[in-house]
């Protein structure tokens, strides 16, 4: 394969502009176009990875099949691509000084000082062509978190002006911004989009392209303006207007044209793309026949960030239903204080989120007892699913100490529990049960009829387990296992066969669901759900 091209995504002006949404919108066209591209984020924090980070700070932690805990951004680029990532994908500052600390350790910089520029500067471009140097990829996009002039963006930024400068023709800059409507001018403002392109400029970058956020369309003058001022050329102004779903950004760009501007400054033939799937997609998601609606109890329901994957595969399995899925956010510990009847009535499904520690923990158990008492379609994820086995416990078997060894370390009865490896571990950083296993399923359940096959692959992350001395009891109280890991008898999926649509799951199904691909559990979910409203 002729040598990898490498596009560069920076962000100026404000921050939440979706530098994100752009370069999987653009790698979007290109794959469309049949060319074989990547993503990559350098996240300018001094953590890992956001494993320990309170969803508060960043949103969802999206999870790879290699178990790398990384930034929500991943998720678009699986979901617009349909293509796995990897730990290679996000690259943090901390991860950077922590490979640089390492080797001065070991002494590998033969006595030098070790310096910003260039032993961080060399690592972060190393890290830049990792995913080009397997071979995979024609065209690698890294998109640099943060916004130009943060202090933490510097060495990125300057890692990139020095790779830039040695691809020459194999590299190009995109640079986003912000054109903001002042309504009492009734005028865009290009001011804060040369400012930002300046700061851009005083470190040495040149933008070859830039994407403009905007409210209102930017008009040839507003285009010809910034190009002027900004040195690119007016086809290279590219106008990023508000849309209803993130869904629609790949079609606005190719009706801006940024892939075929992005194309020929990189040297690269262009044709049409194939959009036909992912227009269909979004016909389906714009005339939906029906509408549900579905609560989504969790204790971080005020940032829907921290749900970011499982909202996105509801837009999926409702597209894929032909129905409108309204999901209703419902604060597990608003539960707690209102009781589940007022809250819970009106819904056709009910999913229990996933988490970690005390607070909410009785709401969800309401929530689960409710859904399995009222026959309403319910999907338990990981915390879910290990609330729906204490539920179960505590009201159908009897054992009023039922519990998870997370929130009570001394009850009689850790239906949830850790392994015996887990307690060993002292760190938090890194070591819950991450990334894709097996699971067998077994004929003729739920779990089989939903996935259509005996054996599947999902992502994890939690660090309890449900406690296999528990088993027989459960059994012959009429829960069902019906997904086990086949290396090390794990349960991954419980089921309730007398209840019309009962599901816990141990794994995260919402890590797997793309436009292309929407994830089965999600789509028979929302199926059943839509059978329980029209049966009501
Ligand atoms: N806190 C639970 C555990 O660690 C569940 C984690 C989750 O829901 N992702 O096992």
């Amino acid at each position: 394969m002729a040598s990898t091209k490498y596009i560069f995504v920076t962000g100026g002006v404000t921050s939440s502009l979706g530098k994100g949404i752009i370069s999987a919108s653009l790698a979007n066209l290109l794959q469309a176009r049949g060319y074989s591209v990547t993503i990559q984020k350098l996240d300018p924090y001094i953590n890992i990875d956001p494993g320990t980070l309170n969803p508060y700070e960043h949103g969802e932690c999206f999870v790879t099949d290699d178990g790398a805990e990384t930034d929500l951004d991943l998720g678009h680029y699986e979901r617009f691509l349909n293509r796995p990532t990897s730990q290679a994908n996000n690259v943090t500052t901390g991860r950077i000084y922590q490979s640089v600390i390492d080797k001065e350790r070991k002494g590998e910089y033969l006595g030098k000082t070790v310096q910003i520029i260039p032993h961080i500067t060399d690592e972060i471009k190393s890290r830049i062509q990792v995913l080009g140097n397997t071979g995979n990829y024609e065209i690698v996009i890294t998109e640099i978190g943060g916004t130009v002039g943060d202090i933490e963006s510097l060495p990125f930024i300057e890692a990139v002006r020095q790779l830039t400068w040695e691809l020459g023709d194999n590299s190009l800059v995109i640079h986003l911004t912000l054109v903001p409507y002042l309504s009492a001018a009734g005028e865009l403002k290009t001011k804060p989009t040369q400012h930002s392109v300046q700061k851009l400029q005083e470190s040495g970058l040149q933008p070859d392209i830039l994407v403009c956020r905007t409210e209102h369309t930017l008009g040839e003058d507003i285009k010809k303006k910034l190009a002027l001022f900004c040195n690119v050329d007016k086809d290279s102004v590219i106008e990023s207007i508000d849309a209803d779903t993130i869904y629609k950004v790949p079609l606005l760009m190719r009706e801006q044209k940024l892939a075929e501007v992005a194309l020929r400054k990189l040297d690269m033939p262009t044709s049409e793309p194939d959009m036909r799937d992912w227009e269909s997609f979004l016909k389906r998601l714009g005339n939906p026949k029906a509408k549900i609606k579905i609560g989504l109890v969790g204790k971080y329901v005020e940032l829907k960030d921290a749900y970011k994957s499982i909202i996105e595969s509801f837009t999926h399995a409702g597209a894929a239903n032909e129905t409108e899925v309204d999901l209703e956010f419902i604060h597990s510990e608003n539960l707690e204080e209102s009781g589940a009847e007022s809250l819970l009535k009106d819904l056709d499904g009910i999913l229990v989120a996933p988490g970690f520690g005390e607070r909410g923990i009785e709401g969800k158990l309401l929530a689960v007892k409710y859904a399995r008492e009222n026959k309403i379609p319910f999907l338990g994820i990981c915390l879910g699913m290990q609330c729906a086995v204490i539920e179960y416990g505590r009201n159908v078997l009897g054992l009023n100490t039922a519990h998870s060894a997370e929130i009570d370390r001394a009850t009689k009865d850790p239906v949830i529990d850790l392994m015996e490896e887990q307690k060993k571990v002292v760190n938090y950083g890194g070591t819950m049960r991450l990334g894709a296993c097996n699971c067998e399923l077994v004929p003729k359940s739920l779990a089989h009829k939903v996935y259509g096959k005996g054996m599947i692959s999902e992502r994890h992350r939690h660090r309890f387990e449900f406690n296999n001395a528990y088993l027989e009891e459960y059994r012959k109280a009429g829960m069902a296992f019906t997904g086990i890991n086949p290396e090390t008898g794990l349960v991954e999926i419980v089921e309730i066969p007398d209840h019309p649509w009962f599901m816990g799951v141990q794994f995260h199904p919402e890590y797997k669901s793309t436009v292309h691909k929407p994830h089965p559990l999600f789509v028979e979910f929302v199926r059943a759900s839509l059978a329980h409203k029209t049966q009501a």
